[in-house]
């Protein structure tokens, strides 16, 4: 029986699950198979050089599904500045009708994106921003708690009280994101109210997923100890696999006086540099996003195989508390 909820019905797909926006990671090949699979693919805007080089990406995504898919658009510091409407535009443009929008003041892009009539998936990572959201018309919110990958925020709220909070305060439909790579955990997301699942690093570890194959297996040997916030001093804090050049960007803020972004981390952190690990399979070449649940991680397995498997399992979960309450029952 498959797990019906308001994100499958709003956006058109069989199982509740989103593969978020990750930065080098996002392309056609994973998003056409996330969404073939079953759930929501993610175009990330930002791996593509261009807004033209994105206008060829969602057609390469339309020519190897024909089920739904989005784009994401993240609004946080950068070394060059994206022309951010312009990649919104060429989306648009190519009939695009599903965002994932991130980051800082959104508000210009939601407007942009309801205008013409696109469904908004916004992550947040505090409850006030996700009724801030809600106000400018986002139609699902992601709620990224503590254990995510990239950019958590400053609060630091674990996901289980954070989509706790998200039951008390929201009246639209949200999904969990940060900690989430198993069935286990798509069975606690709708116990706490969420309608879906949002994951990034667990379909890093996927046979269509084009990072090389050093960087999946040193997903599946590590263990959730296995990240590190950086940029903490900057108010830009961002989780990251724990390596040689997190660890130095970590020990370079912690000096008295801090460090200063042009002159010490520049040149270490750049997202040119990280996106060589994914390229040369050497896990200490540069920075790389990766959430706690990367201690969840055991395989390698298609796109199609997770989410059957979550899917199955998630089923499994929600049946054997049936059973529970039935158990009570007879006391
Ligand atoms: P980049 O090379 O421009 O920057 C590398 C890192 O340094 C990023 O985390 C960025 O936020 C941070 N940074 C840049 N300038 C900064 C400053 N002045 N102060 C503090 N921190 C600063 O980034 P990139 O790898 O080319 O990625 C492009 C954008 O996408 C960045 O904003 C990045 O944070 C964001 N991102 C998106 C996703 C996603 O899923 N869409 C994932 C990771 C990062």
């Amino acid at each position: 029986m498959p797990i019906v909820t308001e994100l499958t019905r709003l956006l058109g797909i069989r199982v509740p699950v989103v593969q978020g926006g990750m930065q080098w990671v996002g392309v056609p090949a994973l998003a056409a198979a996330v969404s073939q699979a079953g759930g929501l693919g993610i175009l990330t805007a930002l791996t593509q050089p261009s807004p033209e080089a994105l206008r060829a990406a969602i057609k390469e995504t339309r020519r190897l599904t024909q089920k739904p898919f989005g784009v994401n658009i993240t609004l946080l510091p950068t070394i060059n500045p994206p022309d951010y409407a312009g990649y919104a535009r060429a989306a648009v443009e190519e009939g695009v009708r599903i965002f994932e929008t991130a980051g800082n003041n959104p508000k210009k892009l939601i407007e942009y994106f309801k205008a013409n009539n696109c469904i908004v998936i916004h992550k947040c990572t505090t409850i006030r921003h996700a009724k801030s959201a809600v106000r400018m018309g986002v139609d699902v919110l992601s709620i990224d708690g503590y254990e995510c990958a990239g950019h958590p925020g400053e609060e630091d709220i674990p996901g289980l009280v954070l989509l706790a909070r998200a039951a008390q305060e929201l009246k639209i439909p949200y999904i969990a994101s940060g900690g989430f790579a198993d069935g286990r955990g798509l069975a606690a997301a709708l116990a706490l109210g969420s309608q879906g699942i949002n994951m990034g690093t667990r379909f890093m570890a996927t046979v269509e997923s084009p990072i090389h194959e050093n960087i999946k297996k040193t997903i599946v040997e590590a263990s959730e100890t296995d990240t590190v916030h950086i940029f903490r001093t900057l108010h830009n804090t961002a989780r990251v696999f724990k390596n040689a050049v997190s660890t130095e960007v970590v020990r370079l803020e912690r000096r008295p006086g801090g460090a200063d972004f042009q002159k010490d981390l520049k040149d270490l952190v750049s997202g040119q540099r990280g996106r060589l690990v994914y390229e040369n399979g050497d896990k200490d070449y540069g920075i790389w996003s990766a959430g706690i649940c990367i201690g969840l991680i055991k395989d390698i397995p298609t796109c199609e195989e997770l989410l059957d498997r979550i899917e199955k399992e998630a089923e499994e979960v929600i049946e054997s508390m049936n059973k529970l309450r039935v158990v009570k029952a007879k006391l």
